[in-house]
């Protein structure tokens, strides 16, 4: 067993009061936040120095004395403590060059407030404070663990959902012994190095023309007429649906991944980069390969499986996977080619394949690392399910099937129920340690 932090989402039904409350809420919490941002930016500009966290709390205690401000009363006072915690942190971020200066919050845009403690749940009725009655909920799903803080937001389509973050302990998947690298691709959304293809759904494409159609209209409303409104509701409706079935599909791939395999390697892809500069923009991020990547991570972390990630410049579409052979002449177009060696390559199941290969190149690399700086601990009989922990290098082995095992050398290793020392397995296979 071990801890995790898992979110859950669900939406919430408040009746016409709680709304209003939490309209007010949404209001404090931006009000505190952009206040505070100001007041920050203008003591810079006067003496390059500005207040932190402590002394902000304090001029915020402050505030709400004033007959000006004094409704700031009505609303939590952890939560907007926790505004100026986040402003704080957005600071550190700055200053550290992870994130760009901290902008004003906007009514328009997602509007959000967090309540760090006490809160509840119970049946269909979520509590927080200020909120004795409870505010109806729709619970999808059972919640497991114990309810830590939980962020309340209002979509630009006018629905209320609450994120709640769980403590819990949580059993991981068992080890299958299978490794696979990934080739996230355009014409399938992600391809492993068995063949196993997972189709790129399209959203966008899907909803492309329902999309613009909306936009049409809306371009055609007068701002800020009642019609404009709905339309605007419409639109912010299908970027909704594009959304959620998009995230619902990365959930279930990554899922499925984390489950099959002990060790996914991958290419780091700067998807940032990639979008700028690309033709393919659209559909790049449309895959949305940086939130499945983040996805395929914190479930890699839970299971303790390994991603490993690979030089983006690595040339794994170019290489011939069976003999190493560089093709520089081959462009996006081309989905299928032979090598000088007359090696028949599908594009994307070859560069899947050359992933694996380099990502466990890499894999043992760092574990050869962590095994001289842990020779003192583990004796030579320390033998864990813990891949970190194997003191001994870690061997591969391919079949003509083209299945990948991955095992330590003197360690069994299982496959459908036969017990087989690995030494063994790449005599059968007649497989030296290959990669290096
Ligand atoms: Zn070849």
């Amino acid at each position: 067993m071990k801890t995790i932090f898992r979110t859950y989402q669900f939406e919430l039904m408040p009746n016409q009061e709680q709304k209003t409350l939490l309209d007010k809420y949404f209001g404090c919490i931006r009000f505190v936040y952009n206040h505070f941002l100001n007041e920050r930016k203008e003591q810079y500009q006067a003496d390059e120095k500005s207040d932190n966290y402590y002394a902000q709390a304090a001029t915020l205690t402050e505030l709400k004395r004033k007959d000006k401000t004094i409704w700031l009363k009505e609303v939590n006072s952890q939560s907007l403590q926790f505004a100026l915690r986040c402003l704080d942190t957005a600071y550190v971020n700055f200053f550290r060059g992870n994130a760009k200066f901290p902008r004003f919050k906007s009514r328009k845009k997602k509007n959000t407030f967090t309540v760090p403690q006490f809160a509840k749940l119970e049946a269909d009725k979520f509590y927080a404070p200020k909120f004795k009655e409870g505010i109806k909920v729709n619970v999808h799903r059972e919640v497991k663990g114990e309810i830590g803080k939980c962020t309340l937001s209002k979509t630009p389509t006018g629905k209320y959902f609450v994120s709640i973050l769980c403590e819990e302990q949580y059993q991981p998947k068992e080890k299958t012994g299978a490794v696979c690298g990934i080739d996230l691709g355009l014409k399938d959304f992600a391809i492993t190095s068995d063949g196993i293809k997972f189709k790129n759904n399209k959203y966008t494409k899907q909803y492309e023309r329902k999309l613009a159609k909306a936009q049409k209209h809306l371009s055609r409303k007068r701002k800020g007429s009642n019609s404009f409104e709905k339309q605007r509701r419409k639109t912010a409706l299908i970027h909704e649906k594009i959304t959620n079935s998009r995230m619902d599909n990365l959930h279930k791939v990554s899922h499925k991944l984390v489950t099959d395999y002990d060790i996914i390697a991958l290419e780091d892809l700067n998807v940032k980069g990639m979008v700028k500069n690309h033709k393919l923009a659209k559909h790049i991020s449309d895959a949305s390969w940086g939130t499945f990547v983040r996805l395929l991570e914190y479930k890699a972390d839970w299971n303790d499986k390994q991603i490993v990630k690979i030089n983006r410049w690595y040339p794994s579409s170019k290489t011939c996977c069976e003999c190493g052979w560089v093709n520089q002449d081959l462009n996006l177009s081309i989905r299928e080619w032979t090598c000088k060696n007359g090696h028949i390559l599908d594009r994307d199941l070859n560069a899947a394949k050359n992933i694996l290969k380099e990502g466990l190149k890499i894999y043992r690399q760092e574990l050869a690392i962590t095994k001289v700086e842990r020779k003192s601990d583990f004796g030579d009989k320390a033998y864990s399910m813990k891949p970190e922990a194997h003191p001994s290098p870690l061997v591969w082995v391919g079949s003509s099937l083209g299945q990948t095992r991955l095992m330590d050398l003197g360690y069994t290793y299982k496959c459908n129920s036969h017990a087989l020392a690995p030494k063994m397995i790449m005599m059968m296979n007649g497989v030296e340690e290959s990669g290096t």
